[in-house]
C-alpha cells in the first residue's frame, strides 16, 4: 500500500504536523507518514523579494518520492511565491506527486491579530487537501465550500469545509488509485 509522505521543509517538527498527519490519513484513507531529516528551504529564498520560489521546493521534492510514495506533501513556516504572485498559500504539481503548502500566512498573527491555534490547523488542513487534489488532477471549483475553490485571502479559506464537494469527490475517487 503507498503512502502519503509528509516533508518539513525549514522549521522545527512540530505536534501540527502529527495532528496534520493523521488528519490527511482519515481524509485520503492513507497510511501518512513524516520524512526526517526537514528539508532546508534556502536554496529557493530569493533576497529580493524576501520569499521562498515554491516551484523550486516542488523541483527539489522529486528525490523523495519511490515505489512507495503516493504522494509527498512539503509543510513549511516559510512564506512562499511564483514569479507572477506576490504570494501562494501552496503549489502542486498537476496530476503529479509533489506539492507543498505554507502556513505563512495562515497565521492570525500575520495580519496583526492573535495567535488561533485551531484556526491555523483547520486552514492548514484545508490547504493541504486542496493543494492534494491537485496532484489528483483536480481543477478549481466554483463552489466557495468546496475545499477545491481558489482562495487567495484566509477569509476565503475560511468559508470552505474541510471536504470537496459531491463533484470533485467523485473525481478524486476515480483519480486517487493512480
Ligand atoms: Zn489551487
Ligand atoms: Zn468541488
Amino acid at each position: 500500500m503507498k503512502v502519503l509522505q509528509l516533508l518539513p521543509i525549514g522549521g522545527p517538527h512540530e505536534p501540527m504536523l502529527d495532528w496534520l498527519r493523521s488528519e490527511l490519513s482519515e481524509a485520503f484513507h492513507i497510511r501518512c507518514e513524516i520524512l526526517s531529516p526537514p528539508l532546508r528551504p534556502e536554496f529557493a529564498f530569493h533576497s529580493e523579494r524576501g520569499q521562498y520560489h515554491s516551484s523550486e521546493l516542488l523541483g527539489r521534492m522529486q528525490q523523495y518520492a519511490n515505489w512507495k510514495t503516493w504522494r509527498v506533501l512539503g509543510v513549511t513556516p516559510v512564506d512562499l511565491y511564483i514569479p507572477i504572485l506576490t504570494f501562494v498559500f501552496g503549489e502542486a504539481q498537476m496530476g503529479g506527486k509533489c506539492s507543498v503548502v505554507s502556513y505563512a500566512r495562515l497565521r492570525q498573527e500575520f495580519y496583526g491579530m492573535p495567535a488561533d491555534v485551531n484556526l491555523l490547523a483547520r486552514r492548514l488542513l484545508i490547504e493541504s487537501i486542496h493543494e492534494l487534489g491537485h496532484t489528483l488532477e483536480l481543477h478549481h471549483c466554483d463552489d466557495y465550500r468546496c475545499v477545491m475553490s481558489s482562495s487567495h485571502a484566509v477569509e476565503w479559506i475560511d468559508l470552505k469545509e474541510q471536504t470537496f464537494c459531491t463533484e470533485c469527490a467523485a473525481k478524486a475517487r476515480a483519480l486517487a488509485q493512480k
